[in-house]
């Protein structure tokens, strides 16, 4: 069981925590729980951080903001033992969680966990603050901003768990973002390559590592609310409560051709005009956009009538839009395009599915449907279950509202 800052934002919430470890433990489970900081805990402990000093040493930024899921973990062990159920917390140094050493993005590289184990199958409660680890120099190491969801399914993973429950504000994963569109619906089941495409595109429900894990560990991660009263939603016997499941695409019966949409506005589109048309040219805009550590998303080619010269789009993140911009000019005179041009109010809407595979057509039906209502795509790319479009920022609601529709993944 994985709570997040939201679920463990004060001392009532805390308790309500407690109760849906409560409710599983009663159902005889053996139960480990992963805790986030309070809510807005790390952002403060982070801008401490940088008020002490804009340019500090990564060892002392890990050993201050791994503290706010050292808090939460004691103090829900201690409601916990308040209510009579035994249980004791571990910090990522006592289990051990071994990473490697890139302090404030760390990458977990073990898990010893017998002596968790024997305490799970004596009865006890583990009370395991996420996001933080064990480095090779003896530190404390964190495992990057969103970590605890790494971290539960990496010790799921570890101590084999039936299950990995995320507990959260939300009560599953949408078939879009239901701010944007209210008939969006909660999907009962999502496959982890999904899961990846939309996590990564702006589904923030999950740190995209800690899908990678899952997927890698064949770990089923069931995404859930923490809010409501913990008895009411019922046990996580056979019958699930209501949530998420995400598991392999093998366990998805009724595979839809999409099944879920999403719009990422931090991209920005540069596009080369009239670059000579010969070998090496593709090679001389990437190189150093790659040096300088840009990583380039959509790319699409367009050759001239005559197929003298071509034009490339591309996307990059929109952060890095400025640096990219100056790095293309730096670049002009290897590179020998006529026009560089930009543009910010771009979003990468991008419509997912599995289903997709085996079934012709998905992409010209999101074509004609944007067509439609007069919408231009500025570039296309697509993957055996994505295909995504760049169109202008304007119309992202346009956009996701009618392909939504279109794939029948309005609620009726
Ligand atoms: N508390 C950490 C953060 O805010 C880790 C987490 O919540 O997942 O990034
Ligand atoms: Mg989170």
């Amino acid at each position: 069981m994985k709570f997040g800052g939201t679920s463990v934002a004060d001392l009532d919430r805390i308790r309500n925590v407690a109760r849906h470890v409560k409710r599983e433990v009663d159902a005889g489970n053996e139960v480990a729980v992963v805790v986030s900081a309070m809510a807005g805990k790390t952002n403060e402990l982070v801008r401490l951080c940088r008020e002490a000093a804009p340019l500090h040493d990564a060892r002392e930024y890990d050993a201050i903001v791994s503290s706010g899921e050292q808090v939460t973990s004691g103090l829900l062990a201690i409601v916990l033992q308040s209510m009579g159920i035994d249980a004791r917390s571990w910090l990522g140094w006592q289990i051990a969680l071994h990473t490697d050493e890139a302090h404030g993005s760390a990458r977990i590289q073990s898990i010893e966990c017998d002596m968790l184990r024997q305490r799970l199958a004596a009865g006890q409660v583990a009370v395991v603050a996420g996001f933080q680890g064990l480095g090779p120099n003896n530190r404390v190491t964190t495992l990057g901003r969103g970590g605890s969801d790494t971290s539960a399914v990496a010790l799921a993973a570890a101590i084999e768990a039936d299950r990995c429950d995320i507990y959260t504000d939300v009560d599953g994963v949408y078939t879009t973002d239901p701010r944007i569109v209210p008939k969006a619906t909660r999907l009962d089941r999502v496959s982890y390559e999904e899961m990846l495409e939309l996590a990564s595109l702006g589904a923030k429900v999950l740190q995209v590592r800690s899908v990678e894990l899952a997927m890698v560990h064949s770990v089923p991660v069931f995404v859930r609310s923490s809010f409501g009263d913990p008895d009411a939603q019922g046990l996580s016997g056979a019958n699930l409560p209501d949530g998420t499941l995400i598991c392999d695409e093998e366990e998805i019966v009724e595979k839809q051709n999409v099944t879920g949409i999403a719009a990422s506005k931090d991209e920005a589109q540069i596009s080369l005009r009239n670059v000579p048309d010969k070998p090496g040219v593709a090679a001389s805009v990437f190189v150093p956009l790659a040096e300088a550590h840009i990583n380039v998303d959509m790319i699409v080619q367009t050759i001239s009538a005559d197929g003298s010269t071509a034009d490339i789009t591309f996307t990059v993140p929109a952060t890095d839009y400025d640096r990219s911009l100056s790095v293309l000019e730096s670049a002009s005179a290897d590179i020998g395009f006529q026009l560089l041009e930009g543009a910010e109010d771009v979003v990468k809407i991008s419509i997912v599915g599995v289903g997709m595979r085996s079934h012709a057509g998905v992409a010209a039906e999101a074509f004609r449907a944007l067509a439609d209502k007069g919408i231009n795509i500025r570039a296309i790319t697509t993957s055996e279950i994505k295909i995504s479009v760049l169109i202008d920022s304007a119309y992202t609601e346009l956009a996701v509202r009618s392909l939504h529709s279109v794939y029948g993944l309005d609620d009726v």
